[in-house]
């Protein structure tokens, strides 16, 4: 096992990853840029370097950076986390050639997986079902005219190299299609340096259904069932549960069985997670693997009660996993809130600022993930995210009531959060029916447009 990992991330999921480090009685070394100075969870980790400047492009993008601290540190691994350099497949090369071992999967599976369009192409050779759309790039408006017509309207244009919601855009007619190609274009290669896009038939009042995966480095893949992650506002999920309310067993074990399928064959080891979207009728269709630890894991953690970094850890350190899949069971049911700073009136607004009073939620079944304390301050420069709040119940129908519960205790100001907007979802009654698709929010509470980066 491991002695020293270097945690190459910031706020609420490298506090995460040093709580797995002590967990399992080995040195974190956390890294901060110099607007996280203050960080109080840099406290907790064993040591804490800087790496550069408030951007992320200084600090937490900068693999030079990153790698010399952890020559420095002397560390053996380096979690990436989420977001930032977690699914650089060139920083998990580097990594390796430094002889450091990179907490995710191999390059090479970041690779085949990493580009939305070569993973599509997997998913298929894995008899994976796919959204129906084009078999590559799509590098013209013609081209894109020219599948949209044989899909037939409505399309989703999207971004090969996508992730956070970003360059993506509807259609519906060729007229619309024609501007937001040009639209899609412009956000992929502004947000991620590459604008190949792609098209796929636009899935009506989908459900987002993803299986979540853990394989080790001899071959042995597992799934710890499924999240539903269906309440988004513009394409990034707001509420997470486990079990999906909406699927029949039957659907959920052929959904599994998919997800297990397609990491085997792109050789997968570490936590991923396969995305779907699931229709009316239950067909579901695979849109893409995100080769990382996320956002929601927790809510898997609180129905297997398995603890998601701890094996990511080992199976970088060459454990092999030793649970089976018959082991995995899920039990009750848990919700997640992320508690974002930001003004979901306005258009869901970054609202960043200091943090004065915070009272945070307790009691049975409440688990809450921040980084925030009473005198913190939210920075203009990163995610908006400040916490995440799970309850873990026997049913559904608890775990609302757990939630309403606790999202009454929660205090924190004067910034404006998402919590206003989880107390409205807890009450709404098709929410609380478990009928809601991924264009609830906005259809429910609207408005959300206005704010769109
Ligand atoms: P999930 O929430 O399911 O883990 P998201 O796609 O919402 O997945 O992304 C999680 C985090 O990673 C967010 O902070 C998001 O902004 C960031 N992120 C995701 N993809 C990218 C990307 N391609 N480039 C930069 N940041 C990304
Ligand atoms: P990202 O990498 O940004 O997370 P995804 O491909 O995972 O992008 O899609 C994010 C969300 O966008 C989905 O959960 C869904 O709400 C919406 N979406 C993506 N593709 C489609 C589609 N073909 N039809 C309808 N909605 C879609
Ligand atoms: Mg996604």
């Amino acid at each position: 096992m491991f002695t020293r990992i270097l945690v190459a991330n910031r706020g609420e999921i490298a506090l995460r990853i040093i709580r797995a480090c002590r967990d399992l009685g080995i040195d974190a070394i956390a890294v901060y840029s110099r607007a996280d100075r203050d960080a109080a969870y840099l406290n907790l980790a064993h040591d804490a370097i800087c790496i550069g400047g408030e951007s992320p492009t200084q600090s937490y993008l900068n693999a030079a950076a990153i790698i010399s601290a952890a020559e420095l540190t002397d560390v053996q691994a380096i979690h990436p986390g989420y977001g930032f350099l977690a699914e650089n497949a060139r920083f998990a090369q580097m990594c390796r050639d430094c002889r450091i071992e990179f907490i995710g999967p191999s390059p090479e599976a970041m690779q085949a997986l990493g580009d939305k369009v070569a993973a599509r192409k997997l998913a298929k050779q894995a008899k994976v079902p796919c959204v129906p759309g084009s078999p590559g790039n799509v590098d013209s408006e013609d081209e894109a005219v020219a599948i949209a017509e044989k899909l037939g309207y409505p399309v989703m244009i999207k971004a090969a190299a996508g992730g956070g919601g970003r360059g993506m855009r509807p259609a519906h007619n060729e007229a619309t299609l024609r501007t937001s190609f040009k639209h899609a274009r412009a956000e992929a290669e502004a947000a991620f340096k590459d604008g190949s896009l792609y098209v796929e038939k636009l899935i009506e009042r989908p459900r987002h259904v993803e299986v979540q995966l853990l394989g080790d480095r001899k071959g042995n893949v597992i799934h710890l069932w499924e999240r539903d992650c269906s309440l988004q506002r513009r394409h990034q999920k707001l509420v997470e549960e486990s079990p999906s309310p909406h699927i029949s067993a039957r659907t959920r074990a052929k959904l599994c069985a998919a997800a297990v399928r397609l990491a085997r064959a792109a050789g997968y080891y570490s936590a991923g997670t396969c995305e779907f979207l699931v229709d009316e009728r239950e067909n579901f269709y695979f849109i893409e693997v995100n080769a990382r630890i996320q956002v929601e894991h927790p809510v898997t953690e609180l129905v297997t009660g398995e603890d998601l970094v701890q094996w990511q850890i080992r199976i970088a350190a060459g454990e092999p996993l030793k649970l089976k899949q018959d082991q995995v069971h899920q039990s009750g049911h848990a919700l997640e809130c992320r508690i974002n700073a930001e003004s979901p009136e306005d258009g869901f607004r970054p609202s960043p600022g200091p943090i004065q009073r915070l009272i945070l939620p307790g009691g049975p079944g409440v688990r809450v993930d921040t980084h925030a304390y009473a005198g913190y301050n939210v920075s203009p420069f990163y995610d908006s995210m400040v916490a995440k709040l799970l309850v873990h119940r026997a049913t559904r129908a608890d775990a609302i009531r757990a939630m309403r519960r606790a999202l009454a205790e929660f205090v924190i100001g004067p910034i404006q959060t998402t919590i206003p907007l989880h107390r409205a979802i807890m009450e709404q009654a098709d929410f609380v029916r478990g009928r809601v698709d991924t264009g609830f929010i906005e259809r429910t509470f609207g408005a959300s447009e206005r704010g769109k980066s």
